[in-house]
């Protein structure tokens, strides 16, 4: 019999009357069973949380970077078993699974690093206007409140780091929200806090259902809203709570974008190769997967199969298994949906090179050509292993079709052009510009978010930072 999970409750395990189980999206296998807070126990954590802000944000900044750096060693120690546990509540081959675990990793160093360095105080002089001699401005930052972090499944554990870091890092105490697929990733980090000294309530894991968050989302004691999930829920959220400080990390529609100066057999096949990798890496389920390919006329004729063959050599199968590049997505719907997406593009003239079948909740990694601009696969973020090939004329019209998106993320550029690569950064409508590579690429110490329909606000540790807390100047006079 597996064990119930318990939830973490202003830093001690807790247990309610009800829990829910979470299973392999691969084989269906039961993988744990999480209790469910009551809504008295999590009256009991915003409420501890509201109590110890003060008190928490006076804790000595060594104290809390102790405390990130001790949670950062022992994701080191456990990362194979955690590697295990994401793969198995994820579907998530157990290789990219590994490369999650470090990433947090680094996202609990770099907010310990922060955290020793942060508000070290700002001074402007004031006599540079009228009535500003014999004064000082001097700021800090002071956190906004408590955070209230909601997290999405694909990267149950590193997209949980960057909510709870940063957070901690600048002293203000957090409520965490896993997602209901993927909760065990996230109590887990719970674990991890729970062996440090932090004071009580400066943390909650709480794995509370959706139908009970808008009454969390509405408290008033949690001023700070730090939401990664789809646009269609985060902007929900925040129209629901127009006063708060929302924090918006949305989908995408990643463009990979390759102009005609990227020609050679070796800078075509290292796009194909990356192009492979990263629409279907993770099953294409990160919000800066490649789904647009834009491709020059001058170079798509010999791009495309290129394409074809580095996806048709990705590895499918059981995520447990080193070997596998692609395991299944999140659940069989999603993959019926990817699969209704793809017959609507074929039933509207779009060409099928390879891929398009469904075996339960997996999904052949899929390319397609000629795809109308019309059908909901070219307009939406497929969140699949699914990507489109476009022919464009020219720098110009690369683009421009890059930014006919409603979303903003990421895009990629492949040229070698310095100016080329000035002009795509200039001109192009979203939240990072990666150059001779895909738009997959994240480096968490980044600033990192998109632009229009894919969100507002930046993470990245030191930018989570500044988003939760705010300049409070202090003016000295007579000096
Ligand atoms: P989702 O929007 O369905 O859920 C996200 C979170 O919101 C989950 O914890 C869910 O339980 C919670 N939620 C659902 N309804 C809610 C409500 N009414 N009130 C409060 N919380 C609620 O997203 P998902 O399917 O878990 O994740 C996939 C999406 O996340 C994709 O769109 C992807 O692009 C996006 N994403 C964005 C980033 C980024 O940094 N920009 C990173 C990863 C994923």
């Amino acid at each position: 019999m597996t064990a119930t999970h318990a939830f973490w409750l202003a830093g001690r395990q807790a247990t309610g009357d009800t829990g829910f189980d979470v299973t392999s999206p691969w084989d269906g296998r039961l993988v744990g069973r999480v209790s469910l807070p009551t809504d008295a126990q999590v009256e009991e954590a915003v409420a501890a949380a509201y109590a110890v802000r003060d008190e928490f944000a006076a804790t000595p900044a060594h104290v809390r970077a102790a405390a990130l750096d001790h949670v950062s060693r022992r994701l080191v120690e456990r990362t194979e078993e955690i590697a295990q546990l994401i793969s198995a509540e994820n579907g998530k081959p157990v290789k990219w699974a590994r490369g999650e675990v470090g990433r947090a990793v680094s996202v609990f160093r770099f907010a310990a690093e922060e955290a020793r360095r942060f508000n070290g105080g700002e001074a402007q002089r004031l006599d540079t206007d009228l009535g500003g001699q014999g004064r000082l401005a001097f700021t800090r930052r002071f956190p906004k409140g408590v955070v209230l972090g909601i997290a999405p499944f694909n990267f149950p554990l590193n997209l949980c780091a960057h909510k709870v870091a940063p957070a901690l890092a600048v002293g203000t105490p957090i409520i965490l929200k896993p997602a209901p697929a993927t909760p065990l990733s996230a109590l887990l980090i719970g674990e991890l806090l729970a062996e440090t000294e932090l004071p009580a309530g400066s943390w909650s894991v709480l794995p509370v259902p959706n139908e009970r968050m808008p009454s969390l989302v509405q408290d008033e004691r949690l001023p700070v809203i730090s939401f990664t999930g789809s646009d269609k829920v985060g902007y929900a959220i925040m129209d629901s709570v127009p006063r708060k400080h929302c924090t918006l990390e949305l989908g995408g529609n990643g463009a990979a974008v390759v102009l005609a100066d990227y020609a050679s057999d070796a800078d075509l096949d290292w796009a194909a190769t990356r192009i492979a990798t990263f629409s279907n890496y993770q099953g294409g389920q990160s919000c800066i997967s490649v789904q647009r390919v834009i491709a020059d006329a001058e170079v798509y004729e010999r791009l495309v199969p290129r394409i074809v063959a580095a996806v048709e050599a990705q590895v499918t199968g059981d995520p447990s298994d080193g070997a596998t590049d692609v395991g299944p997505l999140v659940s069989e719907d999603a993959a019926r949906r990817v699969e209704a997406w793809v017959e609507e593009a074929v039933g509207a003239g779009a060409r099928l090179l390879t891929g398009g079948k469904r075996d339960g909740a997996s999904y052949a990694p899929t390319v397609l050509t000629e795809v109308p601009a019309d059908v909901t696969i070219s307009c939406e973020e497929v969140f699949g292993p699914v990507l489109t090939v476009q022919r464009v004329e020219g720098e110009a019209g690369a683009f421009a079709a890059v930014n006919e998106s409603k979303y903003g993320l990421q895009a990629g550029v492949f040229t070698h052009d310095l100016q080329t690569a000035f002009r795509a950064h200039r001109a192009l409508e979203v939240g990072g510009v990666v150059i001779g590579d895909v738009p997959s690429y994240r480096a968490d110490q980044m600033p990192y978010g998109g632009v229009k329909q894919s969100g507002v606000g930046r993470e990245g540790v030191k930018f989570a930072m500044d988003d939760y807390t705010y300049e409070r100047v202090m003016v000295l006079t007579g000096i």
